[in-house]
């Protein structure tokens, strides 16, 4: 259960008062605002706040391009021509504030996206909820043969059933353990910033994340992608939803050119113009390494 009745309330009351305002508002994002996505056992997205929807983009490009857009029917194409041209800035202009609860070795890989603004739950003045993340048996996978970084085949039987005890009974010992220190029943108590250091990382945390448009895309396109950690990707995968809602135009941009899309080498497009003359190119005869290949192939294969 990812939201307490105390949290609950605090959602229902936020969105039984709404307020009027002259501000853009995106409707596909009013609906989601305040209430809580779960993800992962116990962790969420919400959105809190948001500023700017698909014509806040249009606009600010308009004042770079003034009467240079007239070509431009609309705004889905003007949109689509910026995304194209990764003229960026315009999508600087919509900016987006989440509420998230998050494994901490979630929130490491999540760190690194350094043009956002965060703000933690605190372990130095909080106690840690008893909340960890342990893995649904599907998602209990063995290393990847093929990808040193990723998983491969779920684990079966009686090593999958070992596996989760010792996840389980690792992180109750280490939240007793940190309630032991904590205490101040009979002894002085250890401080809560020392206590916390022996938690497992898939203890849960929570941070306020604000970013804008384009830095988020960016996120998305690093974080939705298949080839990225389960555990973040669901994450990414509940934003990218969100955002789908709140920036229609520019979400079906972001889809078509990013996420749908393929940047090719010079070498890569050089090969498909040989292919499509009709030569049949091998990797030997294309130029390329074994690793640039296999992705070449993977862009070009017919899914059928
Ligand atoms: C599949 C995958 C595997 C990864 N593996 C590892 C790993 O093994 N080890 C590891 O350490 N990280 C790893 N990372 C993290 C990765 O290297 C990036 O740190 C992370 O994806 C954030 O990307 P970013 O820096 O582009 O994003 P942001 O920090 O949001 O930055 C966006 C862009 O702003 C610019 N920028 C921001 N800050 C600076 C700066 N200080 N200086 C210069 N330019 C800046 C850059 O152009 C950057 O691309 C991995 C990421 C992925 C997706």
């Amino acid at each position: 259960m990812p939201l307490t009745q105390e949290q609950l309330a605090e959602i229902e009351a936020q969105r039984a008062s709404p307020r009027q305002t002259l501000r853009a508002v995106s409707e596909g994002m009013e609906k989601h605002l305040y209430t809580a996505q779960p993800v992962l056992d116990h962790g969420f997205v919400r959105a809190i706040d948001y500023m700017g929807d698909d014509s806040a983009i249009v606009q600010a490009a308009r004042v770079s391009y003034g009467a240079g857009t007239k070509h431009v029917q609309n705004d889905e194409g003007l949109i689509r021509y910026l995304m194209r041209h990764w003229h960026s800035t315009p999508f600087e202009m919509c900016e987006v504030k989440l509420h998230i609860k998050l494994p901490v070795f979630v929130a490491r890989q999540w760190i690194r996206h350094r043009t956002a603004n965060v703000n933690e739950y605190s372990a130095r003045y909080s106690i840690l909820d008893r909340e960890f993340y342990i893995p649904a048996p599907e998602h209990l996978a063995a290393q990847s043969t093929i990808n040193n970084q990723g998983r491969g085949e779920v684990l079966q039987g009686e090593e999958a059933a070992r596996v989760l005890a010792l996840l389980k009974s690792d992180a109750a010992q280490m939240y007793d353990n940190y309630e032991a220190m904590l205490s101040q029943d009979g002894q002085q108590g250890l401080a809560r910033e020392l206590a916390r250091m022996n938690l497992p990382m898939n203890i849960y945390t929570q941070w306020y994340w604000k970013t804008d448009l384009h830095n988020l895309f960016h996120f998305l396109r690093l974080r939705a992608d298949s080839h990225a950690q389960y555990e973040i990707r669901v994450y990414a995968e509940a934003i990218a939803a969100m955002t789908a809602d709140w920036v229609p135009l520019a979400y079906a941009a972001f889809e078509d050119y990013r996420m749908g899309g393929a940047t090719l080498s010079s070498k890569a497009i050089d090969v498909l113009k040989r292919m499509l003359k009709g030569e049949e190119v091998t990797r030997e005869t294309s130029g390329m390494s074994v690793g640039e290949w296999r992705e070449f192939q993977a862009v070009i294969a017919d899914p059928a």
